[in-house]
């Protein structure tokens, strides 16, 4: 299933180049109450929804993809997790560009570790993206990333993928420079998930992937996912070895090589492969 969230956070379902508004069907969500759960409560229940979802998409109101305008497919995430420099070609980039390298130790994701970006940088591909320096290099970076779908707590890399509720393009936006990185990659909107997520029965094996992306139709990012250092399953078990991951949690594998910066008035084009492609507008100042 492709399930996304548009407009006034409707719930739609994918079918081409169709968005099928099933809205109705979270209405089996358990009204919450003070305090809310940390976690997203739409993706904790897809899998009890499944049945609703298709009942309701056989007579729901279909809109062209074209006209709506796509959000975040997790409205809640509780945590935003991000993996640094984990395709060998990137480490080499970012210690060959002194813009990169200068202002930053860069070391190998085995001794970085895992960094948190803030939950509100989270946002669609249908909002502009608004550079919040403009006086500073601001890169963009493409990555798979992976949406927990249930509880994960310390667990095995060879169970690591049945806790995964499916997939989405990501987008790292980095302000460069001298801080850490949670500060830099935090501003708002600079975590773009989109355009949908494709639920994980559809991708039984994330390494393999083609992932593309081009600044006003030129290339500047075209690798695979098999090339990541930590793959989808160990980064799991890696991350779940200090907190427990919970439903709507984001993972960010990390950006291969190619990054570099963008300006108001670009245009971003990203695909993954099985997943699809969805465009994000470069806001001018
Ligand atoms: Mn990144």
């Amino acid at each position: 299933m492709r399930l996304c969230r548009f407009n006034n956070d409707r719930f739609g379902l994918v079918s081409r180049d169709t968005v099928l508004d099933v809205t109705p069907a979270m209405s089996g969500l358990q009204a919450r109450r003070y305090p809310f759960p940390e976690h997203d409560v739409l993706i904790e229940s897809l899998p009890a929804l499944r049945g609703a979802i298709e009942t309701v998409a056989k007579t729901a109101p279909a809109r062209a993809l074209k006209d709506v305008s796509l959000l975040s497919p997790v409205a809640n995430p509780g945590k935003v997790i991000a993996a640094p420099v984990n395709y060998l070609k990137h480490l080499a980039e970012a210690h060959a560009d002194p813009e990169i390298h200068h202002q930053n130790e860069i070391h190998e994701i085995q001794r970085v570790g895992l960094f948190l970006k803030a939950t509100s940088s989270v946002a669609g591909p249908g909002a502009p993206l608004v550079i919040r320096h403009p006086d500073r290099r601001t890169d963009h970076e493409i990555e798979l990333a992976a949406v927990i779908g249930r509880r994960a707590d310390r667990v095995t890399k060879q169970d690591a993928l049945s806790h995964v509720a499916g997939y989405c393009i990501g987008f790292d936006i980095t302000v460069r420079g001298p801080e850490e990185r949670s500060l830099r990659k935090s501003a708002d909107g600079y975590t773009v998930l989109g355009p949908w997520l494709v639920t994980a029965d559809e991708i039984p094996n994330p390494s393999g992937l083609e992932l593309h992306l081009a600044v006003n139709g030129e290339t500047r990012q075209k690798a695979n996912t098999k090339d990541l250092v930590i793959d989808v399953p160990s980064l799991i078990e890696w991350a779940s070895s200090y907190y427990t991951l919970m439903p709507g949690d984001v993972i960010l594998t990390g950006t291969p090589e190619g990054v570099g910066p963008i300006a108001p008035g670009d245009v971003l084009d990203a695909t993954i492969e099985t997943i699809g492609s969805m465009r994000v507008q470069v806001a001018k100042a």
